[in-house]
């Protein structure tokens, strides 16, 4: 192995660049990947591929450079003496701030009698010093700290200076291509790249990557370890379009888990410090406060990598909301109001490490029963529903129940003995079953109060939500088809006990069919407007039974109230189950048309 410790001029690095930009082919770009990896010094190594995939550092540490453009000129300014205005109008001509620092050298006024050329480390270095500034003078810090290597560089490492700070280095060198390069570079194969793919999936740093590669070889990549800290590659999914295909390639016994429709989160518990890492790898721990404080009182190892989703629901129902409402933490300013309206579960699927075991290979049942010791179910922190099935017929009612409940569909598991989490692989192993249609649904529909549901939270002493139902004309029935606790005013909140007193019963009417118990029943007089997004195949409601599926009703999926109370009408002339059968029947010819 070679043990050389030198220097590296920052020239010999931007004439790979320029190369790389050169070529549109891509076996090209891993040679000369390879070739500059191969003369790189091994003590740079880590630095010149965290520069070469336009980064100081592995992603996960989330600290970037991003400096804005009109900051980039003025450090230039600085350090050619040309005007800003000038450069201002020389980059609305070229459209690229690294051909504006090139042609801004080549004219410069000013000219540093102490010129030296510089070096990677050096440049890293005042790079790494840039990004890590902060505070009130961190801008006048990072203006000084680009123009002082803008003063030595040449023309091209001022292009390259420049469109590195900035953001928009774009050699579009992605890890796989590096992860090639390398494994050619250090262990003399391509054939290799498999170990250090692995390497990076469970532990993605690059830098570390490189240098463990090429001090120790292929063995020493067993040393790359799962930590605590440091984010994991996501375990994906692959697709498929039928529930029986899925048992088919799953060997006929696999376990179905509702598909949560929020957010990815990795949770890395450690001795009481807590961080949650996206799908991506950034780190959003900080607009997830209130997870991070439900997790440290639900998990009861000292160690533990868990793999979850995290739903925001309705406060006041507990119903799920759809996914979009997560995206109001993303909001810097407005976290603490957006954790009021927005409160989130979190659904854990996976533990991939506990009290420093590594349990990223071994099989999935193992891991659900350790994530089951370890974790303490509260009102906000959940395990993932799921059922391990034999048959795809139950498959297909549990479908329908996740979609009823909010879910996007189920993911179906398997359990056979090489069932490990594949970090960062899109396999077999995990099928999504989504729905083949999705469609609007554009009516409101007259529904009839049968029951109602208690309060929690800030609904105690009023109604959570009420049971309500469809009008069966031929039987002169009511059947059930959601549960509707949205879009009441506060006002009519409150007032809900009020309006239904008069209507309460102590035992569910005799013409009200359903297999929900509600906890409190009416008789079925109120009529109210309701919207949902659709019409759903349901296992919980009564309305439409038998008449789609065996065993099956239908269900509206996020039903809100409009506002509008149907005083006018009665309880007779709410919509009827035919009415919805024909909507749902427009709804499936809609998709396939
Ligand atoms: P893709 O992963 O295909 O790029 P996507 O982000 O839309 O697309 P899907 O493939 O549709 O995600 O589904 C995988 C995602 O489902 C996971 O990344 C995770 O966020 C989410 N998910 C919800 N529930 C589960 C669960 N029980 N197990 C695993 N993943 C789940």
């Amino acid at each position: 192995m070679r043990r050389c410790v030198s220097k590296m001029e920052f020239r010999f690095l931007v004439d790979y660049y320029e190369k790389i930009e050169g070529t549109t082919k891509r076996l090209e770009m891993t040679d000369y990947l390879v070739d500059l990896f191969k003369k790189t010094p091994i003590n740079l190594l880590d630095k010149v591929v965290y520069l070469t995939s336009a980064n100081l550092y592995p992603e996960f540490v989330g600290v970037e450079l991003g400096m804005a453009d009109k900051l980039a000129l003025k450090a230039v300014s600085l350090a050619t003496g040309l005007k800003i205005r000038e450069l201002e109008k020389m980059y609305q001509e070229r459209g690229d701030i690294g051909i504006v620092g090139e042609e801004a050298i080549e004219k410069k006024v000013q000219t540093s009698f102490f010129a030296k050329p510089l070096t990677v480390k050096e440049v890293y270095e005042k790079l790494d010093k840039l990004a890590r500034a902060s505070g009130p003078s961190s801008m006048d810090m990072k203006i000084r700290i680009l123009s002082g290597l803008l003063s030595d560089a040449t023309k091209k490492e001022a292009r390259y200076l420049l469109r590195f700070v900035t953001g928009k280095l774009r050699l579009g060198i992605r890890a796989m291509t590096i992860i090639d390069a390398l494994a050619i570079a250090y262990t003399g194969s391509k054939e290799n790249r498999g170990l250090l793919e692995r390497a990076y999936n469970i532990h993605p740093d690059l830098g570390l990557i490189a240098r463990t590669v090429a001090e120790k070889g292929v063995k020493g990549l067993e040393e790359v370890r799962v930590e605590v800290g440091v984010p994991l590659m996501s375990m994906l999914c692959q697709r498929i379009p039928t529930i029986e295909e899925a048992f088919e390639k799953m060997g006929g016994k696999v376990l179905l888990e509702y598909k949560y429709d929020g957010e990815r989160m990795q949770c890395h518990i450690s001795h009481g410090k807590i961080k949650i890492f996206s799908r991506r790898l950034e780190d959003i721990t900080n607009p997830y406060p209130d997870v991070v404080k439900h997790l440290s009182e639900s998990v009861l190892a000292e160690e533990a990598i868990l793999d979850g989703e995290c739903v925001a629901f309705n406060q006041d129902t507990g119903e799920f909301l759809p996914f979009q409402e997560l995206m109001h933490r993303r909001r810097k300013y407005d976290v603490e109001e957006a954790i009021k309206k927005y409160p989130a579960y979190l659904f854990l699927f996976d533990c991939l490490y506990v009290n420093g075991e590594d349990l990223t290979l071994k099989p999935l049942l193992y891991r659900k029963e350790k994530l089951k010791e370890i974790v303490k179910e509260t009102d906000y922190i959940k395990l993932a529903r799921y059922k391990v099935l034999s048959s795809p017929e139950e498959a297909h009612l549990f479908f329908d129940e996740a979609i009823e409940s909010g879910c996007e569909g189920l993911i179906a598991k398997s359990i056979e003995e090489n069932s490990i989490y594949r970090a960062g692989v899109r396999g077999w192993s995990w099928i999504k079953l989504k729905r083949t249609y999705q469609s609007k649904m554009i009516e409101p529909v007259d529904l009839v109060a049968v029951g109602a549901f208690a309060g929690r939270g800030r609904r105690a002493g009023t109604y959570g939500a009420l049971l309500m139902a469809v009008y069966d004309q031929k039987r002169d029935v009511f059947k059930t088809i959601c549960k509707l606790g949205s879009g009441f005013t506060d006002e009519d909140l409150n007032n809900l006990p009020n309006i239904f007193r008069q209507y309460v019963i102590d035992h569910r009417h005799p013409s009200v069919e359903s297999k929900i118990d509600a906890d409190i029943w009416f008789t079925p007089s109120v009529v109210l407007e309701v919207i949902g997004d659709e019409i759903t195949l349901s296992p919980t409601h009564t309305c439409g039974l038998d008449l789609i599926k065996k065993e099956t009703g239908l269900a509206i999926r996020f039903p809100r109230f409009t506002g509008r109370w149907r005083w006018d009408k009665s309880s007779q002339e709410a919509t009827t189950e035919d009415e919805i059968i024909e909507m749902y029947n427009a709804q499936l010819k809609t998709v396939q048309a």
